[in-house]
């Protein structure tokens, strides 16, 4: 394959059938947002939001974008800024892997880091003035643009669709940081099939499933707040998976996948399975695996 420059490798990723052994002889399919140049999701989230604002008239060569992150948006948003050439500020909670963080730096962007028990609505809050005070900024928010679930929808869920062909889809399980990958994909989803049922994950930690709020190790996933793209959408559960479920499913895939998954995917190959034992038998499972455990290695993903 001759390409001419990265952003081609964005999205048309793999949608494996996982080889273990699933209750009710169930199947799982994930798919492997890892391999996007970006090595995750959010690559296809930093493109659309871009070139998306660029065609609204939102940006134009001369502006900064600034933006709230946990990480993976960060580097999907400094690839695609890149492209335009745009100087682009990440505002990143102190907590988040170090790898994420040297990512984006890599890629030419600037990081400026909130205290972790402020979370995200601290990081929020700081874009938010910083972009007060530069001339020409645009925060792109994901956490309310309609243009994060939309990606998902446009690009990720037909993908799903071609990918199973004639195959039933009975079940989708998948996490939610900013809500937009589960919104989009579920939307599309019940409009092309509405028996199929829309299961989100959450950590522990995470308010969903009526809180409290606290620290968590799954990184990615987990809100503070509902997100406003639910408002839309029909959610038949919410599974709460703990870190150390997580965790382990992460090793297990590795050991026996041949998988390097990063803990999000590890809490929704938990939820997965656990989903497996209350459907039907037989039963289609489609998740998403979101990144890779490579750039977890120094928060110990696989322990020591
Ligand atoms: N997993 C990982 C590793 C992520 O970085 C994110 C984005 N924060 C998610 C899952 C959740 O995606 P979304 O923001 O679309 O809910």
């Amino acid at each position: 394959m001759l390409i001419k420059n990265i952003h081609q490798l964005i999205g048309q990723t793999p949608l494996i059938e996982l080889q273990i052994p699933v209750p009710n002889q169930s199947r799982i399919f994930a798919k492997l947002e890892m391999f996007n140049p970006g090595g995750s999701i959010k690559d296809r989230l930093g493109q659309f939001l871009i070139s998306d604002a660029w065609q609204r008239n939102l940006i134009n060569q001369n502006s900064t974008i600034i933006e709230p992150t946990a990480g993976n948006t960060g580097i999907g948003l400094a690839l695609a800024a890149q492209q335009y050439k745009l100087p682009t500020i990440l505002v990143v909670p102190e907590k988040f892997s170090a790898e994420k963080q040297q990512l984006m730096k890599a890629l030419g962007a600037t990081i400026i880091n909130t205290p972790s028990n402020e979370g995200i609505k601290g990081a929020i809050s700081k874009a938010k003035s910083i972009a007060a005070e530069i001339e020409n900024s645009y925060l792109p928010m994901q956490f309310a643009n309609p243009a994060n679930p939309e990606t998902y929808y446009k690009t990720l869920a037909p993908e799903i669709v071609t990918d199973l062909k004639n195959e039933k889809i009975d079940a989708f399980v998948a996490g939610a940081g900013s809500g937009g990958t589960f919104a989009g994909i579920a939307k599309y989803l019940s409009e092309y099939d509405a028996t199929i049922k829309n299961i989100v994950v959450e950590p522990e930690g995470s308010i969903l499933n009526g809180g409290p709020a606290h620290a968590h190790r799954t990184e990615g996933i987990g809100v503070e707040f509902v997100p406003p793209f639910f408002e839309s959408i029909h959610i038949d559960k919410t599974l709460t998976i703990s870190d150390d479920n997580a965790f382990q499913q992460v090793r297990y895939a590795a050991e026996n996948l041949g998988l390097f998954i990063g803990s999000s995917s590890g809490a929704a190959l938990a939820a997965s399975l656990q989903m497996a034992e209350t459907l039907p038998p037989q039963s289609n499972i489609v998740t998403i695996f979101p990144d890779s455990s490579e750039r977890y290695m120094s928060t110990n993903i696989y322990g020591n």
